[in-house]
């Protein structure tokens, strides 16, 4: 089998872990299901690609500006102190960039956002709260 053939985004198993908010330039947006950092989203490429190196430089700098338009749109709308960034893809290689809305004075201030709640801390929301930030980010993203 090919990558693509297993690749967690290239299949529609992500589809149980996040709901698509939008599509920019060269890649989608998705809002995390597990909300334990509110606004929390995935920004991933289109291409199946699994190192940023590998991009041609004019996509790498879509892809940069589709994730820098995201961070822009969380910090504001969930009044962030700081936005952070993860990249590592030793399970789902194909690049995705994990980008989280942090409070000074909450969970990990200081230290990363943990990518998983842990069993029984996950935050899990019901339907309608979910399609009411997908609108409130996507207000920010048109
Ligand atoms: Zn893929």
């Amino acid at each position: 089998m090919s990558d693509t053939q297993t690749c967690f985004y290239c299949t529609d198993e992500y589809k149980g872990y996040m709901k698509e908010i939008c599509k920019l330039e060269v890649s989608t947006v998705y809002l995390n299901n597990e909300q334990e950092y509110l606004g929390r989203c995935t920004v991933v490429l289109n291409d199946h690609k699994t190192e940023l190196f590998q991009l041609e430089e004019e996509l790498r700098g879509k892809y940069m500006r589709d994730v820098a338009r995201v961070a822009a749109a969380l910090k504001q709308e969930f009044a962030a102190d700081k936005m952070n960034y993860a990249v590592y893809g030793d399970i789902d290689s194909h690049l995705h960039f994990h980008v989280v809305p942090k409070h000074k004075h909450s969970k990990n201030w200081g230290w990363p956002f943990e990518l998983t709640a842990g069993e029984g801390n996950e935050k899990f929301l019901t339907n309608e709260e979910y399609q009411s930030i997908i609108e409130r980010i996507v207000q920010h993203l048109r």
